[in-house]
């Protein structure tokens, strides 16, 4: 995530399972848009803070553990590129960042103009929000050229590179002009359309191209997969094997596979266990004072679909009065990319349709919706996934949705119920969620209902499944899972040397 914390952020996730895979040979180098910490100058001081949540603290720990290299951008406009050692202070370093410099105009066509109001909108399948230009295009091949020319002057062949998500995409084909031998891996955060949908981009092409040049590229789910598989068939006319995906190129095959993101799951377990966390969830239940609680938690974007959630909650209290004055909405909205139009335009609407429907049902003593227009750092959103006894989680598209997991892992007595868009690509993963189309409003309303009248039997049997399954399949199993099929010769001897 972009964001940064409001007050109360705890510190960095204590990943307790499992110990990261260890690279036998060279370093590894990750490479991503934003970095995982930021540099605050203060009173003329200067104090290094971990970014929260998100991907960002696997890696650290990874780099941490191994020793190695990031590549990013700072989050600020500066001119020379930046170097620190990590831990600040520390000699010899346990690891490096280097910050790749962004000017206000890479800042302005990169990454608002390309990345956010192109890109974004376009692997999200909402072509209607899509602005492309030719010079947000040349700004983006020049600032993932500048990204490239950095990782190729600090690698060397042995190193493994690790690119993330669709800001670089044309990195691993840049990077292997410079460093044929070098492994490369790419991982898709965000969904990957349909060849229809993604043909409407100019520079398709170019794109794929970009993609390719890395061995092994990672997507969330099965379909965007396929999707990835059919575009590099009909637009670039490669020869596609479906049975073990991978892509024929003139350098070789590229190897595709499905590497569904995990949370840190203990972390936000132990979070949840924690009396502090607990004592927060009796406040916000003792402040609410209703016997139904409903949590939606989002970056406030028009992906999430968080104005069709406030429509199904609408037509709900209109078909079922008997839940008046019993439930309420809690809808946590993180402020995000506000200087883009289209975000501005959703906050507008979001606020206006709140406002309609506490007007049109609030009576003395009960506001339907508590609407939260901030960030929450982990305990305080810990409090509020325990307080409610309902999810509900409705992107129109999304890349994968970790409040899902996260909401998951925090019912420890698996007293919750999630209800899912069947777009999150957490669906392909969640099946016992009770699945739902975003763009159905009635839909919204009857599992609402649903999620309500369960039998405490049936919420604590599907809760239980997909707890399960959220710790097998945690942060850091998926990064294991990325690496060991990037470098199967190097697990294998690593492993070897272990048991020796
Ligand atoms: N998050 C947070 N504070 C908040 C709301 C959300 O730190 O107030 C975190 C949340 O814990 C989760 C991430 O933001 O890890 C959201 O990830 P998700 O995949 O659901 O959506 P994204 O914003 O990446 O599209």
């Amino acid at each position: 995530m972009e964001h940064k914390a409001r007050e109360g952020s705890p510190q960095q996730p204590v990943i307790t399972a499992g110990q990261p895979h260890r690279l036998r040979a060279g370093r590894l180098i990750v490479m991503s848009n934003r970095a995982p910490i930021r540099v605050v100058r203060e009173a003329g001081k200067q104090r290094i803070e971990p970014t929260v949540g998100g991907v960002g603290t696997t890696f650290l720990r990874l780099l941490e553990h191994q020793g190695g290299l990031w590549i990013a951008w700072s989050g600020t406009q500066k001119k020379t590129p930046g170097r620190l050692m990590m831990p600040p202070g520390s000699d010899p370093p346990r690891f490096e960042v280097v910050f790749c410099p962004l000017s206000e105009r890479d800042i302005s066509h990169y990454y608002y103009g390309m990345c956010n109001r192109g890109l974004w909108p376009l692997m999200h399948f909402m072509t209607a929000n899509c602005h492309f230009n030719a010079l947000n295009w040349r700004y983006y091949e020049a600032v993932n050229r500048n990204f490239a020319a950095l990782a190729a002057a600090e690698s060397a062949d042995d190193d493994v590179v690790w690119v993330q998500d669709f800001h670089l995409a044309l990195v691993p084909r840049l990077l292997r002009e410079q460093r044929p031998r070098i492994p490369i891996g790419l991982f898709w955060h965000v969904p990957f359309p349909p060849e229809q949908i993604f043909r409407v981009f100019p520079w398709r092409s170019e794109l794929l191209e970009g993609m390719l040049g890395a061995d092994l590229i990672g997507f969330h789910t099965r379909s965007y997969v396929i999707q990835f598989l059919n575009c590099c068939e009909r637009i670039l006319g490669l020869r596609v094997d479906r049975a073990r995906d991978k892509v024929a190129t003139r350098r070789g095959p590229v190897q595709v596979g499905v590497f569904p993101l995990g949370i840190p799951a203990d972390y936000f377990a132990n979070l949840a266990a924690s009396p502090r966390v607990q004592e927060r969830t009796e406040r916000i239940r003792r402040a609410l004072r209703t016997p139904h609680v409903v949590l939606g938690v989002d970056r406030l974007d028009y992906t999430k679909g968080i104005l069709e959630r406030l429509l199904g909650f609408e037509r709900f209290l209109e078909a079922n009065p008997a839940y008046h004055r019993r439930v309420t909405l809690v809808l946590i909205a993180v402020p995000s990319r506000t200087k883009v139009a289209d975000y501005a335009m959703l906050k507008r609407e979001l606020d206006e349709l709140v406002g309609r429907v506490i007007g049109r049902f609030s009576s003395e003593g009960w506001v339907p919706i508590r609407y939260l227009y901030t960030q929450f750092g982990a305990e305080e959103l810990v409090a509020y996934y325990q307080a409610a006894d309902v999810a509900l989680l409705t992107p129109l598209r999304d890349g994968m949705n970790l409040v899902a997991k996260e909401y998951i892992a925090a019912h420890l007595n698996d007293d919750g119920a999630l209800i899912l868009s069947e777009f999150a690509g957490a669906a392909e993963e969640l099946t016992q969620a009770l699945l739902v189309n975003p763009y159905d409003i009635d839909a919204i309303a009857a599992r609402l209902r649903q999620a309500f009248e369960m039998s405490p039997a049936e919420r604590a049997a599907r809760m239980r499944a997909m707890r399960i399954h959220v710790h097998r399949n945690n942060l850091e199993h998926w990064s294991d899972l990325f690496l060991r099929a990037l470098l199967p010769e190097r697990t294998l001897a690593a492993q070897a040397s272990a048991s020796a």
